[in-house]
């Protein structure tokens, strides 16, 4: 079957991709099995080599990657560019990995004893259409770096990025068959990733409904998962906050990426004394945003992925929602949707309950802390967030209360290549990023001789 990819800032066609299936996926394992046993004997500076190689040759491409990935996705190319420097960072970084796995020797009776980490084998990745390469390269780095062989099942939606860079890194000098791409239905390749018997991990990152069914046919063979899910994370505004710049990050904290961002602080929290006065101040914030196409230098939010994507954000918005703040959209072709800040009717509204993965907030008043943290841990997410105040006290004891794996405070940014990132409760499973993503690519082994 031929897929039309397009760009979604002006509905043209981009490319036409054939979709591989079942057959691809089994043929794609099967080439990462026929190459784990030179790739994982390989010695570790070797391995190394081969990383920076190909940490080089990103940066090299940088321009060309974001470009393709600012069309496919449509986000700002100013954003895909950033994006893309993180991915040649995410190789730099795991490129130390090969050298540095090491394992211990332990105090026993009667011999020694020591523990070895090992490549799980082949690895399944499955990712989503929001940070196509970004999120392909969290995973993909260490996955290497650790000894294993790879097969990438990217978003059938944004494919591009990740096609390209399979070339990329093959002109770059890694071997044939360690790293595979396949492009099909989720349901299909997919599953047959989590199924298959000869993948031993599988990374995926998508929506809790998937991450759920992932989980419990990954269960059934005991699967290795790690799993990087949705989010409803909650932007905390204390009275005697910095108002002026909280309002100002506001905005960006959320509609990054046109709201598809699995951390957008979609809940807008703030102390009720300073509730209006904070309202204020956020709708010219918004009303500034500049929304328009990808390509131009000086956009911030683009359109939203897909038309049906569009439907569904659309599908929260009601007239009992009070709009307390909107920003403009281009007219003609594109799958533009208005940034907004809304006042929900009752906290059981689904814009406040529920993940919309567009640009879309709502905005709720609270009293004090105790209240303040209460309503951030109300939801069954848990991936990020924010806290502004200028209570050193304040600020941690909320980061310490906050039912959330990667919190900011006073600020929106909290993901960074040297820093684990990832989510409570049904946010996922597992952390990606920093030192210890190399152990969710690795078994320890202990070996103990007798002497
Ligand atoms: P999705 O769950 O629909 O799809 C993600 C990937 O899973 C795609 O490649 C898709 O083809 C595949 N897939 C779909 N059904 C499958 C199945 N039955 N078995 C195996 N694979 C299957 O998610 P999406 O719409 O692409 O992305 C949006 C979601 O991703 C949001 O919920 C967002 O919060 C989440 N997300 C989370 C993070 C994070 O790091 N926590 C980052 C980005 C996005």
């Amino acid at each position: 079957m031929t897929l039309t990819i397009l760009d979604p800032a002006t509905e043209a066609p981009l490319a036409e991709i054939e979709l591989c299936g079942l057959e691809e996926t089994d043929a794609a394992v099967a080439a990462a099995k026929r190459a784990l046993p030179a790739w994982r004997a390989m010695g570790p500076n070797d391995r190394a080599q081969i990383l920076r190689r190909i940490a080089t040759a990103i940066g090299e491409h940088q321009e060309q990657l974001a470009q393709l990935e600012s069309s496919n996705v449509g986000k700002p190319i100013v954003d895909a560019r950033g994006e893309v420097g993180m991915v040649a960072e995410t190789f730099w970084y795991y490129a130390a990995g090969p050298e540095r796995l090491m394992g211990s020797t332990i105090p026993v009776a009667g011999g020694v004893d020591m523990t070895f980490r090992e490549p799980i084998g082949v690895v399944g990745l499955i990712t989503p259409w929001n940070f196509p390469l970004a999120i392909a390269a969290w995973k993909l780095a260490p996955a290497l770096a650790a000894g294993n062989t790879v097969v990438l099942k990217p978003s059938e939606l944004t494919p591009l990025t990740s096609l390209r860079l399979e070339q990329i890194l093959l002109e770059a000098g890694l071997p044939e068959g360690v790293f595979n791409v396949v492009v099909g239905p989720g349901p299909v390749c997919g599953e047959r990733l989590v199924t298959h018997p000869d993948v031993g991990k599988v990374a995926f990152t998508g929506s809790t409904a998937v991450g759920r069914r992932i989980g419990v046919l990954a269960a059934e063979q005991i699967k290795r998962v790690t799993l990087e899910l949705g989010g409803k994370s909650a932007n905390i505004v204390f009275a005697d906050a910095d108002l002026e710049a909280a309002a100002a990050a506001a905005p960006a904290g959320v509609f990054g990426n046109a709201g598809q961002d699995c951390c957008a602080r979609s809940r807008i929290l703030v102390e009720r004394s300073v509730y209006d006065r904070f309202a204020e101040l956020l709708s010219p914030a918004v009303q500034r945003l500049r929304v328009g196409d990808p390509r131009s230098e000086d956009t911030e939010i683009g359109p939203l992925v897909s038309a049906a994507h569009r439907e569904k954000v659309r599908s929260f918005l009601d007239d009992s929602l009070t709009v307390v703040a909107r920003a403009g959209t281009p007219d003609g072709p594109g799958f533009w949707q208005a940034p907004m800040v809304v006042e929900p009717p009752t906290l059981d509204h689904r814009a406040v309950r529920q993940e919309i993965f567009g640009p879309i907030a709502v905005l709720l008043p609270f009293d004090g802390e105790a209240e303040g943290l209460a309503l951030a841990n109300d939801t069954i997410y848990g991936l990020s967030g924010s806290i502004w105040t200028r209570d050193i006290g304040k600020a941690l004891r909320m980061a310490r209360g906050l039912e959330s794996g990667t919190l900011s405070v006073n600020s929106n940014n909290a993901v960074r290549v040297h820093t684990p990132f990832g989510g409570f409760k049904q946010s996922g499973l597992g952390r990606e990023l920093g030192p210890n993503a190399l152990d969710a690519y690795t078994e320890v082994k202990n070996v103990f001789i007798a002497t």
